[in-house]
């Protein structure tokens, strides 16, 4: 197709693409390269409009080589939604909801896993294991399942439970370990050197990237092909905001768009903020973020192999990063959900408050046209939402 190489953002290696590969030598991830003066002779706007509503539209900007590989259960193209009632309450005249809760597992997460596994599976991979904080592992099972590969999935023990059940019910091997998702990745990290699996940790393998890149891609394409000013992304390995940067990068390249890029803010938990302590100093690259802990459990990643990729990004689009508490969280998952009727993930309520709070600090212009991603359903997080509603007797009277 168009993929040209395989490169690494740190020291510039070129790899070959038809291999597969991990990490560069130098330890950083490896970012896929197309030939994009191929692609932009070749793929044509209205062309794309007229293809299947998920993100395989956008077929000449993802790695997979022959169509026969692709593992797919109609994932992409997801509701962009203007939040008209709670724009008005915030002042606000452009506030948009990129809606991911309504995607197969619902959650971003499958973007990643069907061109992660279909990859994986035209290179020939037979077993994988990765860490996760949940969702990640839930959609890497089923979509694993579909395509007969096989594999080991590692949790904390406290991540939210519909995760477990979906690698259950995907038959795949599960173990839950007692500390965060650096634990888990440790304990993949010794499982691959000793088997010979494939790992597919998060940056570790180039192709999960490429999937939630196609967030960016949509957005693009549902403005017109016009940019929004700023984007806000609830931040744990930052693969999206990554990915997002990366998309939109390459379509200014094929000339598909122009102007600043969106702002891009990369949202954190003040239970767990190493990119925002980072960009606070103006640093380069994130420390380990010790005793972390948040109700947006997504986001716990003390410390993401693509740190200095998402600050690069943050910086190159004079985005910046910021810290929520757990309190403006969870009241804002309620806001969304009682004046837009959006039940969304607390990772996507995160950007809500971050929002917030970035009007407060006139960071934000009431006027900018904004977008939130909601990178999963609330349905998902059941433990979020405090419900004891009265019990009555048949026959009880409602009281109005
Ligand atoms: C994984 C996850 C995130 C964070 O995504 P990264 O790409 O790792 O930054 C955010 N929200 C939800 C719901 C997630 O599952
Ligand atoms: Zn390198």
């Amino acid at each position: 197709m168009f993929t040209s190489h395989l490169e690494c953002p740190k020291c510039s290696a070129s790899y070959d693409s038809e291999q597969p590969h991990q990490l560069c030598v130098c330890g950083s991830p490896l970012l896929v390269r197309y030939d994009l003066e191929r692609v932009g002779a070749r793929m044509r706007k209205e062309q794309v409009a007229c293809r299947s509503p998920d993100l395989w539209r956008y077929r000449e900007l993802l790695p997979v080589i022959d169509d026969r590989n692709i593992v797919t259960m109609g994932e992409g193209m997801t509701p962009l939604l203007k939040l008209e009632r709670l724009g008005r309450q915030l002042g606000m005249t452009q506030l948009y909801l990129k809606d991911e809760g309504v995607i197969p597992t619902g959650s971003f997460k499958a973007r990643g896993a069907t061109v992660g596994v279909s990859r994986a599976k035209e290179l020939g991979v037979k077993t994988l294991a990765m860490p996760t904080n949940g969702n990640a592992g839930g959609a890497w099972a089923l979509y694993c399942a579909k395509a007969g590969i096989r594999a080991h999935i590692v949790m904390p023990k406290d991540a939210p439970v519909i995760p477990r059940s979906e690698c259950a019910i995907a038959g795949v091997s599960l173990s839950l370990v007692n500390g965060l998702i650096s634990d888990a990745g440790t304990i993949v990290a010794q499982a691959v050197r000793e088997y010979q699996w494939y790992d597919a940790s998060t940056l570790k393998e180039p192709y999960r990237i490429e999937g939630k890149k196609t967030m960016g891609l949509e957005l693009a394409e549902q403005f017109g092909w016009e940019l929004p000013d700023v984007i806000l992304y609830p931040t744990g390995g930052g693969v999206g905001l990554i990915g997002i940067y990366k998309a939109l990068t390459e379509l200014k390249q094929i000339g598909w768009v122009q102007g600043e890029l969106p702002r891009l803010v990369a949202v954190q938990a003040s239970g767990c903020a190493p990119i925002v302590r980072a960009w606070e100093a103006q640093a380069r690259e994130s420390e380990f973020w010790e005793n972390a802990r948040t109700c947006a459990f997504g986001i716990t990643v003390p410390k993401a192999i693509g740190d200095f990729l998402v600050l690069d990004a943050v910086y190159a689009t004079q985005g910046c990063a910021v810290a929520v508490d757990d309190d403006d969280t969870l009241a804002a998952e309620a806001r969304l959900a009682s004046v837009e009727g959006a039940f969304v993930c607390p990772e996507g309520a995160a950007c809500m408050a971050a929002i917030e709070k970035l009007l407060a600090q006139g960071w934000l212009n009431p006027d900018e046209r904004v977008v939130l991603l909601n990178t999963g359903c609330g349905i998902k997080y059941p433990e979020t939402v405090r419900c004891d509603p009265p019990v009555l007797e048949p026959g009880d009277r409602l009281l109005a």
